[in-house]
């Protein structure tokens, strides 16, 4: 476990998933060597792990995380929202009503949004971004909006005006937003993308069996060599005892192969006035922040899908988000709700049998 608190924007969070790497020294259980570095990346504290068996040469492994991290870093000046060079920085300056010509990776994000923003029926939608500005989530300037203003930029929020066109002729995709007052966030999805081509990085290297974390992304794939020893620790929304690690988690589950593990919860980025909670995940419908869970964890077969899904179902809460999740194939959820002052949870039939409970 470990907190950060460095820099204005980087979160203070409990990091909200914990994979863990359990070596029992069964018979059968060869040893393994566990390579770590950390960057911090994208607001968040990047955590690139390779396995290998002991006694590993670690200079080769090295060299791929190194790659990894490089290509990490790319992506994030693309995609940050607080870099005026960024590519996202660009498109919310000259999109609208016009033509923007895309890199292929913003093409990948842009699709994944919109598949999830169509399968939530706007739940997700990268278009909030007028709104979440007017909260200030990831500046300096939090606070609570006048309502006018918030139903003022819902006119501006829908991800159907978000238009991707293909030139065939010369393989280059555009984006158009057809409203002016229109912008896009990629806080909800970016993160799970820039995992994906970490570990892809890896694999080009020649890694087999490792796991990337970023905040609450995570992505692992496994070898042989730890196959059926690793565990997704699910960080408890409302932990009673915080500071044990055995008392801040809700349970666990068994992992069976490759994974990508994203959650999204309102213990995140948040502020309180008059006793209220006002955290970052914003209701497109409403303008206000999701209130019908306080979190929730997807494990999908990509951190893009993931990551983009979390935030969905958050926004959506538990009876339509795990009626989602279970609609799509290789989609497992948890999501964590509050009945009055109780603590509650929903998960899909799969998981259901699966999770470990140890805190409720
Ligand atoms: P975190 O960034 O804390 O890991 P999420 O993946 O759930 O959590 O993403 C939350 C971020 O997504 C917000 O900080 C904001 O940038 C963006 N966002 C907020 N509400 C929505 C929404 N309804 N649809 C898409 N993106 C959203
Ligand atoms: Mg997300």
């Amino acid at each position: 476990m470990y907190k950060i608190a460095r820099g204005k924007r980087v979160k203070k969070k409990w990091v909200v998933l914990l994979l863990a790497l359990f070596f029992v020294s069964s018979g059968c259980g060869r040893e393994v060597q566990t390579v770590t570095e950390n960057r911090l990346l994208m607001d968040t504290l990047v955590s690139i792990n390779v396995y290998a068996l002991k006694p590993a040469d670690e200079s080769p492994i090295r060299r791929a995380i190194a790659a990894a991290f490089a290509e990490m870093s790319r992506l994030d000046s693309l995609f940050s929202a607080y870099r005026a060079d960024s590519e996202v920085a660009k498109l919310n300056r000259e999109a609208t009503m016009a033509g923007v010509a895309i890199t292929n990776d913003m093409d990948s994000v842009l699709q994944a949004s919109q598949w999830a923003a169509q399968i939530s029926g706007g739940a997700f939608d990268i278009t909030v971004a007028p709104i979440l500005r007017l909260w200030g989530f990831g500046t300096d300037s939090l606070g609570l909006p006048a309502p006018e203003k918030i139903a003022g930029r819902r006119a501006y929020v829908d991800y159907e005006n978000l238009v991707i066109t293909s030139d065939a002729a010369n393989h280059q995709k555009s984006v158009t937003f057809r409203q002016p007052g229109m912008a896009i966030d990629l806080g909800g999805v970016a993160k799970g993308y820039v995992v994906d081509r970490g570990l892809a990085a890896l694999q080009r290297a020649g890694i087999r069996d490792a796991m990337i974390t970023a905040g609450g992304d995570l992505r692992t794939i496994t070898s042989p060599l730890t196959a059926g020893r690793r565990y997704i620790w699910i960080q408890h929304p409302r932990p009673a005892n915080p500071d044990s690690a055995s008392g801040s988690f809700f349970g666990r589950f068994k992992l069976e192969g490759d994974a990508a593990v994203s959650t999204s919860g309102d213990y995140e980025r948040f502020f309180i006035n008059d006793n209220k909670r006002y955290h970052h995940i914003v209701d497109p419908h409403t303008g206000y922040p999701a209130d019908k869970a306080i979190s929730a964890t997807v494990i999908a077969a990509t951190s893009i899908q993931a990551d983009a899904l979390s935030t969905a179902l958050f926004v959506l809460g538990p009876e339509r988000g795990i009626a989602l999740a279970d609609s799509l194939p290789a989609v497992e959820a948890v999501i964590f709700y509050k009945k009055g002052d109780k603590l509650e949870w929903e998960t899909t039939k799969i998981l259901q049998e699966k999770l470990e409970v140890f805190n409720r």
